[in-house]
């Protein structure tokens, strides 16, 4: 494998470094390779034609554990119902997980609604401009704290998310982690414009320096990597596991029978769902099956109309409320899977 300080095919000479991981400071020809394919190939995303940092900050907080594509409906849908900090502090928690219904992982949700309060309460409802003050509201860590720095102020501030780490590792031809990465990011960030840099380097990392299969002939930065795809995620996908689950679907005059799941779930607490069957029936057909995947299972749902709810605990919901209802995304598929909403 090549070393950073060795001679790259355009005769770019990278210098040594004096750190335990070479690095591209002094080139101002990454940044600006970089920089000048962001601009030319950026995918044209809602969240980046503005700097509001409502806006930035509801974008990457949706964009953890969830891909862009899924985001992009939740997202506009999000904002049509609270359109500025002040309304998403001012709604009700329900309100919240019903308008993140589809998401999953509500503590997301739920930290975003906190953070909002904490925002209006001690800060007039300006958001802090500072990584250090962001970082003590509810849910926004190191990396979140930067990119809201970064991208809606102007910080100097580099980021370091799964694909930005993969990037580095590959430039430089070394398994790097923890701080050093961070440092590694902060000597290459392009520090006039830090925010378009560190989407770039997200960019790049999620179009083109992909896990498995990097493009390396269409990367604008190939001539300055030490490895051209070689340092390939060289760990096996975790086996994805099957499960059969069942449930209930209850239905009279326009209404659904649904039941909460507890505060306390370690999944999903507070949200509603059909009552799961614990055994399955074994006369008949179910209603519905469907195919559903949460991580590395993958669930064969079985769906039973049956006349009365076999346990007493539960609510009586209206087929117009449950587009309010902050329903699991299992149970909106089965609703609309039904034809009910
Ligand atoms: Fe990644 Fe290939 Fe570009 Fe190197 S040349 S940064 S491995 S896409």
């Amino acid at each position: 494998m090549a070393a950073l300080a060795a001679e790259v095919p355009d005769g770019i000479r990278l210098k040594p470094s004096p750190t335990p991981y070479a690095t591209f400071a002094s080139q101002p020809a990454f940044r600006r390779r970089l920089l000048a394919w962001y601009d030319e190939h950026a995918r044209d995303l809602p969240w980046r034609s503005t700097r509001d940092p409502y806006r930035v900050w509801l974008s990457e907080i949706m964009l953890q554990q969830t891909r862009v594509a899924a985001v992009i409906a939740h997202y506009h849908e999000f904002l049509r119902r609270f359109s500025t900090v002040r309304k998403l502090a001012a709604a009700r928690e329900a309100s919240v997980l019903a308008a993140w219904s589809g998401l999953g992982y509500y503590r997301r949700a739920r930290m975003l609604h906190a953070a909002a309060k904490v925002i209006v309460r001690q800060h007039d409802g300006k958001f802090p401009s500072t990584a250090e003050s962001l970082q003590t509201l509810p849910g926004i860590g190191r990396y979140t704290a930067a990119a809201i720095a970064s991208i809606a102020f102007g910080k100097p501030l580099a980021v370091v998310d799964g694909n930005v780490e993969r990037v580095l590792q590959r430039l430089s031809g070394k398994r790097l982690a923890g701080e050093i990465l961070w440092n590694m990011a902060g000597e290459l960030l392009a520090k006039s414009r830090p925010g378009d840099f560190n989407q770039a380097m997200m960019e790049l990392g999620a179009t083109v320096c992909t896990p498995r299969t990097p493009t390396c002939l269409t990367c604008p930065v190939i001539k300055l990597c030490a490895t051209r795809g070689e340092l390939t995620a060289n760990s096996k996908p975790e086996p994805q596991r099957k499960r059969e689950i069942h449930y209930e679907l209850i239905c009279r005059n326009h209404e659904v029978f649904l039941t909460q799941r507890g505060r306390d779930a370690s999944l999903m607490p507070g949200m509603w769902e059909l009552p799961e069957l614990t055994s399955p029936k074994n006369t008949g057909d179910p209603a519905l099956t469907l195919r559903h995947s949460i991580t590395v299972t993958n669930y064969t749902v079985y769906v039973w109309r049956v006349a009365a709810p076999s346990r007493a605990i539960g609510k009586w919901t209206s087929v117009e409320r449950l587009k309010h209802t902050a329903l699991t995304g299992l149970a909106r598929k089965i609703l609309r899977t039904a034809g009910i909403i």
